[in-house]
């Protein structure tokens, strides 16, 4: 029986968006390298080719939007499928743009695993340039937390991975989507998103506690993002930040001032920034509040495989020990 996920023919990719890539690829061009853009194209990730050996070809190839939800879905494939980011460590996520290769990936990718909430605002003109490749949105199944915040006020806050709560979702639904596409395989996926829920668990129980241990009075989390609303709720921490969503990272003098004000009043001894941004803004922040800019956390990537946060659960772990650190004054 041929599969309902058969590869997608370059035909249909029209002369038409070619032409509004190259351009797109132009300004990237222009505009030159910033610091939080993605690393060339020159990884090994990137380089890979999934479908080049006999052995390879028979596993099914999943494309996820970015590397967080391929660390999750890596851990629910074990070795029966093939598992590759779109986005490459270090990447920002939210303006994210596509290239050429990204596309001939996703020729030959048999499923896009994504965040939804918004998250991928690039995402619906590269489906459309893949129609025959189907995708499934993992933030399904649980209430979104909104932004509190004058610009996306009621929008959904899409940074629901960083509750590990949620993560036993986003678990589930990549589960049952593999399992869909390759339902010989659908034990194993199966078997391994328990043992990854497990682990999630763990994780969830242990850090919890350790923020359990920090005096309720000093539980802040000052970030220059809004993206720790989910664990903020979870864990009982009150989330400050400078900008609702990284796409702006254009902090303004009032948003600036804001943050200031909060954490001289409640004398909050740390502030943090995150790792695909710029720090600029929150060292103000330190430097005028007298707070100590205590690091950056891990929220739209992963780190490299060699750096501090190279896996979901280890991002976890990261973030919520830098927060300690920093509020304890070490
Ligand atoms: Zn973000």
């Amino acid at each position: 029986m041929k599969s309902k996920f058969s590869y997608i023919s370059q035909s249909f990719i029209t002369q038409g968006f070619w032409t509004a890539l190259s351009g797109l690829l132009l300004g990237f061009l222009l505009y030159g390298c910033t610091p939080q853009a993605a690393p060339p194209q020159q990884d090994a990730v990137s380089s890979s080719q999934p479908t080049t050996s006999p052995a390879q070809n028979e596993k099914k190839v999943i494309l996820t939007t970015f590397t967080v939800l391929a660390d999750m879905a890596k851990n629910v494939a074990g070795d029966k499928a093939i598992v590759e980011s779109i986005a490459k460590p270090g990447a920002e996520i939210h303006g994210y743009e596509v290239t050429p290769s990204d596309l001939e990936r996703g020729q030959k990718a048999d499923l896009i695993l994504d965040n939804g909430l918004n998250l991928e605002r690039w995402a619906e003109r590269f489906y459309n340039s893949l129609p025959k490749v189907p995708h499934v949105t993992l933030s399904e199944g649980f209430e979104p937390v909104n932004i509190a915040d004058d610009a996306y006020n009621g929008k959904p806050n899409p940074h629901a991975w960083m509750s590990p709560q949620n993560a036993l979702i986003y678990t589930d639904n990549i589960r049952k989507a593999l399992g869909e596409l390759d339902p010989a395989n659908a034990a194993t996926y199966d078997a391994n998103a328990k043992a990854y829920s497990q682990q999630i668990r763990a994780i969830d129980t242990q850090l919890k506690q350790a923020i359990a241990a920090v005096p309720p009075d000093k539980r802040y989390i000052v970030s220059c993002e809004g993206a720790f609303s989910y664990i903020a709720r979870d864990y009982g921490l009150k989330e400050v930040y400078i900008w609702a969503v990284n796409a702006e990272q254009q902090a303004t003098p009032k948003q600036v001032e804001r943050v200031i004000n909060t954490v001289k009043e409640n004398q909050i001894p740390a502030v943090f920034c995150e790792s695909t941004v710029s720090n600029e803004a929150q060292l103000q922040v330190a430097k005028e509040s007298g707070a100590k800019f205590a690091g950056v956390f891990y929220v739209d990537s992963l780190s490299p495989p060699d750096g501090s946060a190279p896996t979901y659960l280890k991002l976890l772990e990261y973030n919520v020990n830098t927060l300690i650190k920093g509020l304890q004054g070490n």
